[in-house]
């Protein structure tokens, strides 16, 4: 039986840590706040930017929303973003995805300040991550490490596997693993015998986006299991990882929903946090 690692009581942690940070500030004067911006109507993207409001206003950090029809052209964002970069009562810039087909996503996310980067998507963040010296670290992989902190577990001299190689989360995952002295292996959908390299991991990271993909065959017995996967099977939310085969084998594996999702969240307000202490020289 393993260790469930709870990512709402770890993200609760976080957020509590937070507000009292936030508050502490406060009483110096500064004001903490976060720009998030929509294009368009996607229904999962509007849930997703509710989240975060409701995230930011639980522990005193502002929220505020830009809401931009599906038709806004790539120049009319940039100019938004433009405004957003020299507007010192922002300190974070979200600006959430995907986006409508006229306007590049590349484009947009170099054209926000890499110190208000609080997605941490920018180049020169990706650049700062590369080289560990980084001010803001990707949310879903840095929410990893700390539910792999919580449970006791890091990757210093561990065999870490890391299944997927997105730029949003298998790729800097894979460098996070690395900075901490983990052996990492990068796999995706042309690596072949992926079960017998499975297999290797103390540290197993599943970020592919297929229901169930990781099975008890593909995993080490004692080996600590982070499921990013997001995915919907029968109508019910469901891991890349098959959660009731794993379990009994695994040393620690985290649930979805419950795991990895809720610490998202926690690492945005978190870099939004950085960003106000950055850009406060403090
Ligand atoms: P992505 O950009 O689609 O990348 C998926 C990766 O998985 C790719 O590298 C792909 O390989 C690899 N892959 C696909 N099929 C495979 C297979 N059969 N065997 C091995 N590798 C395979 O997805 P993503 O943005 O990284 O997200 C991954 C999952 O995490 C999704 O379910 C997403 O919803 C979820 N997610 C969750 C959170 C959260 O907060 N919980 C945050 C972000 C993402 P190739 O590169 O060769 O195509």
């Amino acid at each position: 039986m393993a260790v469930i690692i709870d990512g709402k009581a770890v993200s609760a942690q976080v957020k509590e840590n937070i507000k009292t940070e936030v508050s502490a500030l406060q009483e110096k004067g500064i004001s903490v706040a976060l720009a998030v911006v929509l294009v368009g109507e996607d229904p999962a993207s509007k849930i997703y930017v509710r989240n975060k409001k409701i995230a930011c206003e639980a522990v005193g950090i502002q929220s505020k929303e830009f809401l931009l029809p599906e038709s806004t052209s790539e120049d009319e964002l940039l100019q938004l973003i433009q405004q957003l970069n020299e507007d010192p009562e922002i300190n974070g810039i979200l600006v959430q995805l995907p986006l409508p087909k006229q306007i590049r996503e590349q484009k947009i996310l170099e054209s926000i300040s890499p110190i208000k980067d609080v997605d941490a998507f920018h180049p020169v963040n990706v650049g700062k991550i590369m080289t560990g010296a980084f001010d803001f670290l990707p949310c879903t992989p840095a929410g990893c490490m700390e539910l792999l902190h919580s449970a006791g577990i890091t990757a210093e001299g561990k065999r870490c596997v890391v299944i997927g190689r997105s730029n949003i989360v298998g790729k800097p995952m894979a460098m996070l693993l690395l900075h901490e002295h983990g052996t990492v292996t990068i796999c995706h959908s042309k690596t072949p015998n992926l079960a017998e390299i499975c297999r290797t991991a103390d540290i197993l990271i599943a970020a592919v986006g297929r229901a169930k993909l990781v099975t008890a065959d593909m995993v080490r017995p004692g080996a600590a299991v982070i499921d990013v996967g997001m995915n919907r099977q029968d109508g019910k939310l469901c891991g890349d990882v098959d959660f009731d085969q794993v379990e009994p084998i695994a040393g620690a594996i985290t649930p979805v929903p419950g795991g990895v999702g809720p610490m998202t969240i926690a690492m945005l307000l978190k870099n939004t946090l950085k960003a106000a202490f950055l850009q406060n020289n403090l």
